[in-house]
């Protein structure tokens, strides 16, 4: 049975760039669904509820570069849903540990990262637990049909704000030219994992007690978070989140995930200062994301800027048309929104 809704917009995918186009439309009382297959919003910012601990497997931080992000950050802050982070930020290689300091303000979702999503999503229309398999033109609108063949809409427009390599397959059969731009994005993929740990670690020689996170420059380690050290969250027990290399996790995509949770954690000790002891974890586990991050994306042009409009009301927008941050992802659906908004002005 289809399902009737009287929204113009349908928008697929509840990350941030589908939120901030939701709301940009939202705001100027455009009528907007939005579908994910998750059950909730967040996408790659979604943190992951473990017995004891909440731990973020996506991003870690966002980082402020533009005003209209910047407001955005402070509502958030306002309402107590972001708050600085990491403020004790150190490096480790094979030379030792140091604090790295670069004057850069860094921002986290509190009590948790998917915070600031879920503060976007307040008031709208979403539908979880719905992955959109095909897009369908009937007389000059747009259904969507999801994993069980129900059909959503109608809709005059539909906004795909997933990544570009999953967006290419729902346009394609309408728009080669919007599918082709998406293949030329290259998202890489990147393995998380979590450890939740029997004890505190031990204190570091030359490190401050309240380190935060550290970014590693050194085997298949890029980035470690301490979740309990993250704000609203000191309740919590030592939770680790380990995030590899991409091309570290390119080579080993299809391997096994216990696995892969084993040996980033043994890299962890190995990164630790001669002599201190790794404690034993209590939970371990990883999380394998295909398209994490855009490592070729696709710079905007004049017209489209960092999204992209194709034919009949089908748009594009998400972090693959912009770069590789959440700033870059919000800017892209925050655009996009205002140009729909413009457009049927
Ligand atoms: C491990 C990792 C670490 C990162 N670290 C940082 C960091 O520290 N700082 C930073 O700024 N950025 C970081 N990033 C990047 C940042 O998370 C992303 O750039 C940003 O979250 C992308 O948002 P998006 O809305 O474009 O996409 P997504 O967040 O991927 O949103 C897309 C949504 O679409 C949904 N979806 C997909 N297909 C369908 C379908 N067919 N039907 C319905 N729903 C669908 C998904 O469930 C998802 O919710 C990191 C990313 C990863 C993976």
């Amino acid at each position: 049975m289809p399902t009737s809704l009287p929204h113009t917009t349908a928008i697929i995918g509840a990350g941030i760039a589908g939120l901030a186009c939701a709301r940009a439309l939202h705001d100027a009382g455009r009528r907007v669904v939005l579908f994910d297959k998750a059950r909730g919003p967040g996408g790659r910012m979604s943190s992951r509820r473990l017995p004891g601990a909440v731990v973020d497997l996506g991003a870690q931080f966002f980082s402020v570069r533009d005003d209209a992000f910047r407001r955005q950050v402070e509502t958030w802050r306002a309402a107590g849903r972001a708050a600085p982070w990491p403020e004790a930020l150190w490096q480790a290689d094979e030379g030792g540990w140091r604090r790295h300091r670069d004057g850069r303000e860094r921002f986290i979702g509190s009590p948790r990262m998917s915070a600031v999503t879920r503060q976007l999503a307040d008031g709208l229309d979403l539908i979880g637990e719905t992955r959109i398999v095909r897009l369908e033109r009937q007389a000059a609108q747009w259904w969507l049909v999801d994993q069980g063949e129900t059909r959503h809409g109608p809709f005059d427009r539909v906004v795909v704000a997933v990544p570009s390599s999953q967006a290419g397959p729902l346009v394609e059969p309408h728009d080669p030219a919007l599918a082709a731009a998406c293949e030329a994005v290259i998202q890489r993929p990147c393995w998380a994992a979590w450890a939740l740990l029997d004890s505190p670690l031990p204190s570091l020689p030359g490190v401050d007690d309240a380190w935060q996170a550290v970014q590693v420059r050194q085997g298949p380690l890029r980035f470690v978070s301490r979740n309990d050290h993250k704000p609203g969250r000191a309740d919590q027990g030592e939770s680790l989140t380990l995030l590899a290399h991409l091309d570290w996790s390119q080579a080993r995509l299809e391997a096994d995930t216990d696995e892969v949770a084993r040996q980033l954690l043994a890299a962890f000790a190995a990164v630790l200062p001669a002599g201190s002891e790794m404690p034993r974890p209590r939970s371990l586990g990883a999380h394998r994301w295909r398209f994490a991050q855009p490592d070729v994306f696709a710079r905007g042009e004049a017209v489209n800027r960092d999204h992209r409009l194709g034919s009949d009301g089908l748009a594009l927008c998400g972090d693959g048309w912009r770069g590789p941050r959440v700033e870059d992802a919000w800017l892209s659906g925050h655009h996009l929104g205002g140009t729909l908004v413009a457009i049927d002005a």
